[in-house]
């Protein structure tokens, strides 16, 4: 047993918690939980917890159905809404097959490898999201119009305002928990809210956003609030995006800054921009991986249609924020397509692999976009190279199935099953009669 390990055993005893939660993700980023009791743990730690995996979305196949979730002792923390006395806790665990291989199905594993691939060329990926989400008047009835909770827009304050103690106490939650909070604001929707958790190494981010959903939807609950993370709920308002910042860390050095570089930005920075641009149209499935989510990517309102990168341009899909001279290690770029309801351990995986690919084969930048994108003209856009990123998630599938660079990211088993799955939610989605069509066709056709 390690010094971890021995940590959490005496945490459990000596905070009297009476549960422990094991977290997993599948492979479309919902959170799953078993809940285990403290005599269970030692067990754990050694040899994982079996279940059977055949029921959640991408596990197994049916004839592998056992699986084993194996804690991961670092991620320890105590659910603060689930009260001080008989507590409960949580860890994030990695998912093993019967003989103890890292689970082929495991999204946490997919991007641990990642990772560990960019380790071996002595990089470490930071990621810094900002997520978006709507709250609306409780209950949700999808039957009835949402009512946003309030009509405040971007950073608006608003007097005695719901959104203003569900920030207050989601982020004292989060805190509470060892996340970091950097920004929160009312964003540009009714209802609209944002909040930006600090930069730390991707798998802690990853891990960090599961855990913020989770705490999002447990305050709103609390508040008699209802907190949504789809992409696009209201047809004629913003979206709610995941824009990320992204950097590459050698050491303690930041990889993307150079001193008196254009816009401060090294070699590697600028090719990994490359390397998103040229790849972001195979990925995009992944980072956009709802019908709705192309609502949001069409929609306007500052989220991007266009594969191109600008300096402070918000059109932009890659932007490269204002950098601070002199502040070398916050140098990063944004990546805007990501919307808030990614399995953001495969959405963090292709992000670097895709980068990466632009530093190893040292990809050239193309000329940045100075202008609004969406204000040119398509033939503008033609003469300047600017592709448009897919605009269904048919389109973003047909384009991912050939992308060999996902197919290796993602490994054969959560590739097949996750165009399986898109496929499938596709088709649902096309043969579906509308209230749109009904009101339009009907009375003339
Ligand atoms: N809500 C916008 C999006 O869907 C982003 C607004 C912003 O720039 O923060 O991407
Ligand atoms: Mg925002
Ligand atoms: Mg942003």
């Amino acid at each position: 047993m390690d010094r971890q390990q021995e940590f959490v055993l005496r945490t459990v005893e000596e905070r009297d918690i009476r549960f422990i939660r094991l977290w997993f993700t599948d492979v479309l980023g919902i959170l799953k939980s078993v809940a285990v009791a403290p005599a269970e743990l030692e067990a754990a730690f050694s040899e994982g917890i079996g279940f059977d995996g055949s029921a959640i979305e991408g596990l197994t196949r049916v004839y592998e159905a056992d699986m084993i979730a194996k804690p991961d002792p670092s991620t320890f923390q105590i659910l603060p809404w689930r009260g001080e006395r008989h507590g409960t806790a949580r860890m994030f665990c990695d998912l093993l097959t019967p003989d103890g291989e890292p689970s082929l199905a495991d999204s946490r594993t997919v991007l641990k490898r990642a990772l560990s691939k960019a380790a071996d060329q002595g990089f470490t990926f930071y990621t810094h999201p900002e997520v978006e989400f709507y709250l609306f008047d409780a209950p949700a009835d999808p039957a009835l119009p949402l009512v946003p909770v309030d009509q405040g827009g971007y950073f608006d304050h608003v007097p005695r305002g719901t959104a203003h103690d569900f920030r207050r106490a989601a982020i004292t939650m989060l805190e509470s928990m060892g996340i970091s909070v950097e920004f929160s604001h009312h964003e540009a929707g009714p209802g609209q809210n944002e909040i930006d958790l600090r930069y730390a190494d991707a798998l802690t981010t990853a891990d960090n956003i599961m855990t913020f959903r989770t705490v999002v939807k447990e305050v709103a609950l609390e508040q008699g609030v209802f907190a949504s993370f789809m992409p696009k709920p209201l047809a004629d308002q913003p979206g709610s995006g995941m824009h990320t910042h992204l950097s590459l860390f050698q050491g303690d050095r930041n990889a993307f800054h150079e001193a008196g570089g254009h816009l401060e930005l090294s070699k590697t920075a600028r090719s990994f921009i490359a390397g998103l641009l040229k790849h972001a149209a195979e990925i995009t499935a992944v980072t956009n991986q709802f019908v709705n989510s192309y609502k949001r990517l069409w929609g306007g309102a500052e989220a991007p249609s266009y594969i191109c990168w600008g300096h402070n341009n918000r059109s932009a899909l890659v932007r490269v924020p204002m950098y601070k001279p002199g502040k070398g290690n916050s140098s990063r770029i944004e990546y805007r397509a990501v919307d808030s309801a990614t399995n953001p351990y495969l959405a963090y995986a292709l992000l670097l692999t895709a980068g990466l690919k632009g530093v190893e084969e040292g990809y050239e930048l193309p000329e940045g976009a100075e202008d609004d994108v969406w204000e040119l003209t398509d033939a503008e856009r033609r003469a300047l190279g600017i592709e448009p990123l897919p605009t269904s998630l048919d389109a973003a599938i047909s384009i991912m199935e050939k992308s060999e660079l996902v197919a290796e990211t993602l490994g054969e088993h959560v590739f097949d099953y996750f165009l399986r799955n898109k496929r499938q939610e596709w088709e649902e989605y096309r043969s579906q009669v509308t209230p749109y069509e009904l009101r339009r066709f009907l009375p003339v056709l």
